[in-house]
């Protein structure tokens, strides 16, 4: 943030050792975004990581990468922030809500009952709201027999680790879904303003 390098297109030298580049016995380039996408994924453990200028965007380009089309229904939590379902109006879905409980989880009677009215969606953008975590093994388990993908909406939950029943150590949350999208928003767990220093006022 204090070099002002943002963007991908001003990047810095670097030497092997500094980066994790095995290909390379070179300087090789690297920006500031790569790094920090590289670092990212290292915390999370995900294999690959996009830096996007939102959460919101995140969200759009993984509903378009998985195929949403124009009318295209997309379940998600009913109590959720608007960039959600504004993410799958932008990216031409209509949005199916499944009902929370006053823990915010999804409610896994409801998402059963909802995908019995609705046998045609094929996409579900899974928020854990506030950081709480829904019933996911459960959930995963459930769109895989119903032919859903699921992509989770990371955008509370960055440090947050899950342990599925049948697995004996916790993974960071965001691995159960075909993507998942984090926010460096300002309310978010790891804040990187908005537009500029705006922030700062
Ligand atoms: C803030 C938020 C988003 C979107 O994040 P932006 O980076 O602001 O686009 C998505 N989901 C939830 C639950 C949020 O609170």
């Amino acid at each position: 943030m204090q070099s002002g390098h943002l963007f991908r297109y001003n990047p810095l030298f670097l030497s092997e050792n500094q980066v994790n580049d095995t290909n390379s016995d070179q300087t090789v380039l690297y920006s500031d975004v790569a790094l920090f996408e590289q670092e990212f994924c290292d915390y999370t453990g995900h294999q690959y990581a996009v830096a996007v200028n939102s959460c919101g965007s995140a969200m759009f380009l993984a509903l378009k990468a998985v195929g949403v089309e124009h009318g295209d229904k997309v379940f998600s939590n009913a109590f959720t922030f608007t960039a959600v379902p504004s993410s799958i109006v932008h990216a031409g879905g209509i949005p199916v809500y499944l009902e929370c409980n006053a823990d915010y989880q999804v409610d896994i009677d409801d998402f059963r009952k909802k995908i019995k009215e609705n046998p045609d969606v094929r996409y579900f953008l899974l928020s854990y709201m506030r950081g709480h975590i829904s019933d996911v093994g459960e959930i995963k388990k459930i769109c895989d027999e119903n032919n859903i993908c699921l992509i989770e909406d990371c955008a509370h939950s960055l440090g947050v680790r899950w342990r599925d029943e049948k697995d004996s150590e916790s993974v960071h949350i965001g691995h159960h879904g075909i993507a998942a999208c984090f926010s460096a928003q300002s309310n978010k767990l790891i804040n990187a303003g908005e537009r500029g220093d705006s922030c700062n006022r």
